[in-house]
């Protein structure tokens, strides 16, 4: 099949690899000028276990099973990451509660090697940590999620794809037996595919708009859910990942390292109706409040603002958390078309997943 794949992020560099490796010719068309410039290159870059999600929801089974892919993928294809390992602490014994029930969750989605431990032992690891018990997740890491995305456009040219950058799709409409899609910006024009997977982040409820005979009802609402970074200005006091049990919306404030060796804190959340990319400085008042739950020791005046990513989320305040969403043909009436809503964390980690099941969809 010639399948288009709107977007050069992770999931849809991922997709775009897949289909290729799958004998697809493949074009993806991104309306930037690189890869990964929207969500993809605003995250943790942290390979997530599995642990948090709902048993039978798509999380779920992507999670887990991305992060298998991911670690083997980082492995044969020269990317940098790190199994550094995480903990969920409890800093009360409410919260001890909370973590009990995500060691059961995380043993019901297949996470392997998960363990509750005590306060000391959490300290004999951690030595500037305060919690009353914590659940040691050995599978959890970091990757150089730049390097991955690289790797994945490596594969995909090998295998004869390619991206054409700055090309945004316009329309998309379906004349059996081929989508017919208009493109504007530096390749501006009309070409036919068999397939399309709209993996456009938070471009894709627009784009799913512009598709003739998607029926609007079955496009979901887009929720957009700020999250805030600060870096520590100092030598990392951490070896792993350190999460607090997570809030509405997100995962808590945590410590996240990077592959070069940094240690930043967040994301927190913060609901906005438009897109925008500043930290508010002020938001750090919260910041040393959380962490100081778990880490005494943080120094005043030691967390500068970093950078901020925006969760494409289906759900709003308060609301359950809503599931990723794989529209396809039974969802929408139209044939070989995929559109992808709502993929946040653990996208990155997921990617290699979903791209397996979204290239799988389109060959049935
Ligand atoms: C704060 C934060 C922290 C996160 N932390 C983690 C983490 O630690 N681990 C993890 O696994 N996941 C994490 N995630 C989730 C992960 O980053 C995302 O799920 C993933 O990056 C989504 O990738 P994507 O390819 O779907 O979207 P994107 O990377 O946003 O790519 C979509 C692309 O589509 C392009 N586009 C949009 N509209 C059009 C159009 N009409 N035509 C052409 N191109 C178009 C955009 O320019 C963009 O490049 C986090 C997310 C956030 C926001």
């Amino acid at each position: 099949m010639q399948v288009l794949v709107v977007g050069a992020g992770v999931v849809g560099l991922a997709i775009a690899r897949t289909a290729a490796l799958h004998g697809h010719d493949v074009i993806v068309a991104e309306a930037t000028g690189g890869i990964g410039n929207g969500v993809s290159s605003r995250n943790s870059e942290v390979i997530h276990a599995g642990i948090y999600y709902p048993t039978g929801s798509l999380r779920a089974r992507h999670c887990p099973r991305g992060r298998r892919m991911l670690y083997e993928f980082c492995g044969s294809h020269g990317v940098a990451h790190s199994k550094c390992g995480k903990l969920i602490v409890a800093t009360n014994t409410a919260e001890l509660a909370k973590v009990e029930t995500l060691l059961a969750q995380g043993r019901k989605n297949g996470v392997e090697g998960l363990e509750l431990i005590g306060g000391n032992a959490a300290r004999a690891l951690e030595p500037e940590l305060s919690c009353v018990g914590a659940l040691l997740s050995p599978e959890s890491g970091i990757v150089d999620s730049h390097g991955y995305m690289l790797a994945l456009w490596g594969e995909l040219e090998e295998r004869g794809g390619r991206i054409a950058f700055e090309t945004p799709v316009e329309r998309i409409s379906f004349a059996a037996p081929h989508w017919r899609v208009r493109f504007g910006g530096r390749d501006a024009g009309t070409l036919a595919f068999d397939a399309v997977v709209n993996s456009a982040g938070l471009g894709a409820q627009a784009l799913a708009r512009r598709i003739e005979g998607y029926p609007p009802g079955e496009v979901p609402p887009l929720v957009l859910a700020k999250g805030n970074y600060f870096g520590f200005a100092g030598k990392p006091v951490f070896s792993r990942l350190i999460y607090p049990t997570p809030v509405d919306g997100g995962l808590g404030v945590h410590v996240t390292l990077d592959m070069a060796g940094r240690m930043r804190f967040g994301p927190d959340v913060e609901w906005i109706d438009h897109e925008s990319y500043t930290v508010d400085p002020h938001r750090a008042d919260t910041f040393y409040e959380r962490i100081r739950c778990y880490w005494p020791g943080l120094p005043d005046g030691s967390l500068v603002p970093d950078y901020c990513g925006i969760r494409p989320k289906l759900s709003g305040p308060g609301e359950a958390q809503a599931d990723f969403m794989i529209a396809a043909e039974p969802a929408h009436g139209l044939p070989r078309l995929i559109c992808l809503f709502g993929i946040e964390s653990p996208g990155l980690t997921a990617s290699l997943s979903l791209a397996e099941d979204v290239v799988g969809a389109l060959e049935t």
